[in-house]
């Protein structure tokens, strides 16, 4: 085939680190420290809201509440109960002629202390736990976990929880089965040979000196964390404690070209977007972004992106800019844009059977764009309509930005969803546009920096578009 012919005319997709000058390539690898820097100390919504809440006030943003008139310009933020927010910039021209939205989510899967978790068996002390989100929970076993939360007594005092992290900090873990002794557990699905209720976290092993007490490691282990943190047993109740894997995220391959690291599901696009947020001056159109809870158990409760909690916030922006009226916050809905910045599932091809390779998201060929996600017959699918799908790539193209179009797997397969249809439910334009993974859900997650730059740029762009 004539070569001209081909360039012309094929939509071929090259992996991006060939146009990649030394100059970006040295912009990329620094952006990739700063975010597996934040991704060290932001290994859960509530640390990553902290987090995201403080850069956003170094660089000028307030709580809405503490602002009484909003002009263009204004850099402003919302604290969903510590465990969600949202920020906007205000723009030149008014609200209702549409929002410019990146959404993206800061939970991940992990494991959930139950509320009554501590128990001795065996003369050793466990924490019964509940997975959250969707996990293969053999990848669980035998890793270092550390536990992160809150744990807040019955007179409001709240104590934040953070072990596991720290050189000198214990780890935590959940034992398995020795091979020798696992042949009926070997033989067994996958999905079945760990037991749920078998997901017990082995906290402690020495007793307290005290010859009548009754499970003394258990009672040794209270009266630690009494000294340490000055809880009793029944101050687990009203806690909420997540068992993350204390491993740091790092830099993979002897290139360093990628980054393994625990929740980059979604906090590389929550990172990405709140980075490039940063840097937006004077907007056009409002900007807008959001960072929420509870994506991966279907995103219900009043942290998640179906409560009403982000139209409260619109309607604050309506208020304060003095623009509001009867009914505006539906217009406002109906001529906005959003990114729903969720991560995509990538090729893997010790895994290619699952893929349509002409569909695919890979990793280093740039953001990916999911018309739509869904299962079966695209059933539960917030479908990007094609007019929008072209003013997205417009942007991108516009500006160099390296992108693809893909499904999250072969027909059938098996499927997935976002927040995409809560926001398009409104009457929002929207679709999903985010970083392609390995080992999604899995305790250690793969993606390129490639990509991660790129999303960078891709939000950025979408939010300085008119
Ligand atoms: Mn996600
Ligand atoms: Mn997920």
């Amino acid at each position: 085939m004539d070569e001209n012919l081909k360039k012309e005319l094929v939509n071929e997709k090259k992996s991006g680190w060939y146009g990649t000058t030394d100059e970006e390539f040295g912009k990329i690898f620094e952006f990739c420290n700063g975010y597996m820097d934040f991704l060290n100390h932001s290994k859960t919504e509530r640390e990553f809201c902290f987090n995201a809440k403080k850069l956003a006030e170094e660089n000028g943003f307030k709580d809405v509440n503490n602002v009484e008139n909003l002009k263009a310009g204004d850099r402003v933020y919302f604290v969903n109960r510590d465990k969600s927010i949202y920020f906007a910039i205000i723009g030149e021209q008014k609200l209702e002629n549409g929002l410019h939205i990146v959404g993206a989510h800061i939970d991940s899967p992990r494991l959930d202390l139950k509320p009554n978790p501590l128990y001795e068996d065996g003369e050793m002390a466990y924490f019964n736990t509940h997975y959250y989100g969707g996990i293969k929970k053999y990848q669980w076993t035998t890793i270092p976990l550390s536990i992160h939360g809150v744990i807040v007594k019955s007179n409001g005092e709240k104590i934040t929880v953070n072990i596991g992290e720290d050189e000198n900090d214990p780890i935590f873990t959940i034992t398995d089965l020795l091979p020798h002794l696992a042949k009926e557990q070997e033989a067994k699905k996958l999905r079945e040979a760990i037991d749920g209720e078998n997901l017990d976290l082995l906290v402690g092993s020495i007793p307290i000196k005290d010859k009548d007490a009754k499970s003394k490691v258990k009672l040794n282990i209270l009266k630690i964390l009494n000294e340490k943190y000055g809880i009793t047993e029944a101050d687990f109740v009203s806690s909420e404690l997540e068992l993350v894997p204390a491993f740091k995220a790092r830099s993979l391959g002897f290139d360093y070209g990628m980054v393994a690291a625990y929740g980059q599901d979604d906090k590389v696009c929550s990172y990405t977007a709140l980075k490039a947020l940063m840097e937006i001056n004077i907007p056009s159109k409002t900007t807008i972004c959001i960072l929420s809870d509870k994506e991966e158990i279907g995103s219900m409760g009043n942290t998640g992106m179906e409560s009403h909690v982000f139209d409260y916030f619109v309607s604050e922006l309506l208020n304060k800019t003095g623009e509001n009226r009867p009914n505006l916050l539906e217009k406002v809905f109906c001529y906005s844009k959003m990114l729903s910045s969720d991560v995509d599932a990538g090729f893997d091809p010790l895994y290619a059977s699952v893929s349509d390779k002409t569909n695919a998201g890979f990793l280093s060929k740039g953001i990916t764009l999911n018309k739509y996600t869904g299962a079966r017959g695209k059933s539960g699918a917030s479908d990007a309509n094609a007019e929008f799908v072209a003013w997205v790539r417009n942007v991108f193209e516009a500006n160099n930005i390296k992108y693809q179009v893909s499904e999250l797997g072969r027909v059938d397969v098996g499927g997935g969803g976002t927040i995409a249809y809560i926001l398009a439910n409104k009457g929002v334009d929207v679709i999903d546009c985010g970083v392609p993974v390995l080992s999604m859900h899995a305790p250690y997650e793969v993606t390129s920096k490639f990509d991660i730059y790129e999303a960078y740029k891709a939000y950025k762009a979408f939010w300085e578009k008119d």
